[in-house]
């Protein structure tokens, strides 16, 4: 048996598997029936303290929880039996502030008692780097070192890696992005870097990131009405979440968080066209393929990390899957007709992921007569692909003040070739 520390430091386990938790520890049902009354950070220190009471004590998870959620997460009624949990108000606009946040500050207490730094490199094709500068900006003992391909992130995603500063440094690389993921894996094997640093990886398949994703499906509970649609709210589940799903992490915390209690009568997967999860569950054949390109890109994934921790939940067993879980892939003229009909007729604008799960979960209410209510995942704020938006409705969405101060800033990246020799000397010279 390893300790959280270790699996959390490590990120991937020697065998080259994922790790998961020995057992998933089950909250008292005092506890879920007055999540209603609960704050954001009481929700997410019990279900925290519940993985790692072992590994960190719990004044400190207290501080690490409200350090991650420094923004709101609203509930956001559309309907009166759907709502949208907006999980788009942190730093960089996406989820995936949550985890880097918690991860980071998880790592720094692990390093802080050790006198060696900590240095993470990161290969992204733009939003996974952005979410960690910032997680893991100001950070003590830990160094972060971001590989982007050259030309192909965005304008704003570029400045959200390159104007931090600090312990964050970015390599601009003259490549794609599997030469930077590439660049990375050899730097993890490499006998001279490991002599020299403390190297790890903060990316969605680190355990760390799976905690703190649990936090906010409890939190969208506790802020469900208690009756909306005949019996469902707040009686015995009555709610089905859809869950945007690229790499599945969020949709794996999802279904830990309700194997820990939490009351839900189902997740949707909701997939655009790389559909292999929709496809197994249908099929009960995983075949993981070359990803296609979509206007939902951060889900463009055809061979998603977490399936093997889903197969873990479900011990192989589609069938079992199958009662907790609906599959439903999404095509691009659909998300687009999403987008102008929940405009049109709600004034409200949703990014492409976004409307991928609207759009599952709308074809979910429509065949089902259980009374079900709906609560989607809004992952990404809609200024983040305002061209697709701004296109598909016809209307400008502005970028929040805080993004636009730092079009303003000025970029520091280093420019270096495709190669390991590169990045070697990078690190070494610093
Ligand atoms: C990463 C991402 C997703 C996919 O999340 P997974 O946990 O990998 O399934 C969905 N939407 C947005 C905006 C993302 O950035």
């Amino acid at each position: 048996m390893r300790t959280a520390r270790e699996a959390v430091m490590n990120g991937l386990a020697p065998d080259g598997g994922l790790y998961v938790p020995c057992e998933i520890p089950v909250l008292p049902e005092s506890f879920w029936k007055s999540l209603n009354e609960r704050s954001v950070h009481e929700i997410g220190f019990e279900i925290a303290h519940a993985y790692l009471s072992e590994d960190v004590p719990r004044a400190v998870l207290e501080t690490i929880v409200q350090e991650t959620l420094s923004f709101p997460i609203p509930l956001v009624p559309l309907t009166d039996w759907l709502s949208v949990l907006e999980l788009f108000h942190g730093p960089t606009l996406a989820f995936k502030d949550v985890g880097a946040r918690f991860t980071a500050r998880l790592m720094g207490y692990f390093v802080a008692n050790t006198d060696r730094e900590l240095t993470i490199l990161v290969a992204t094709s733009g939003d996974t780097g952005s979410a960690v500068a910032n997680g893991f900006y100001g950070v003590p003992g830990i160094r972060v070192v971001i590989l982007y391909p050259s030309g192909r992130v965005s304008a704003l995603q570029e400045k959200q890696m390159t104007t931090l500063g600090g312990n964050i440094s970015a390599l601009e690389v003259d490549g794609s992005f599997d030469d930077c993921q590439r660049m990375v894996k050899e730097a993890f094997m490499d006998a001279d870097l490991q002599k020299t640093f403390q190297l790890t990886s903060a990316n969605s398949i680190n355990i760390a990131r799976l905690i703190p994703q649990m936090f906010y499906h409890a939190w969208a509970r506790a802020q469900s009405p208690s009756s909306a649609r005949g019996e469902g709210w707040g009686g015995e589940g009555g709610i089905t979440m859809a869950v945007p799903s690229g790499n599945f992490g969020n949709l794996t915390a999802g279904l830990m968080v309700k194997r820990m209690g939490m009351p839900v009568d189902r997740f949707i997967a909701a997939t655009n066209m790389n559909d292999v999860v929709p496809e197994y569950l249908e099929t009960g054949l995983f075949s993981p393929r070359a990803s296609i390109a979509t206007i939902s890109n951060a889900m463009d994934v055809g061979n998603p990390s977490n399936f093997v921790r889903m197969q873990w939940l479900f011990q192989n067993n589609v069938e079992a899957m199958r009662k907790e879980m609906v599959g439903m892939r999404v095509s691009e003229e659909e998300t687009k007709q999403t987008m102008k009909e929940v405009f049109d007729e709600h004034t409200y604008v949703l990014d492409p992921h976004a409307a991928v799960a609207y759009t599952a979960m709308k074809r979910f209410l429509d065949s089902d007569n259980s009374g079900s209510s709906g609560i989607i995942f809004a992952t990404a704020h809609p200024a983040k692909f305002a061209s697709v938006v701004e296109e598909t409705l016809q209307t400008t969405v502005a970028l929040p003040v805080e993004l636009q101060a730092c079009l303003e800033k000025e970029s520091h990246s280093t420019k270096v070739s495709p190669r390991l020799d590169a990045l070697k000397s990078w690190l070494f010279s610093r």
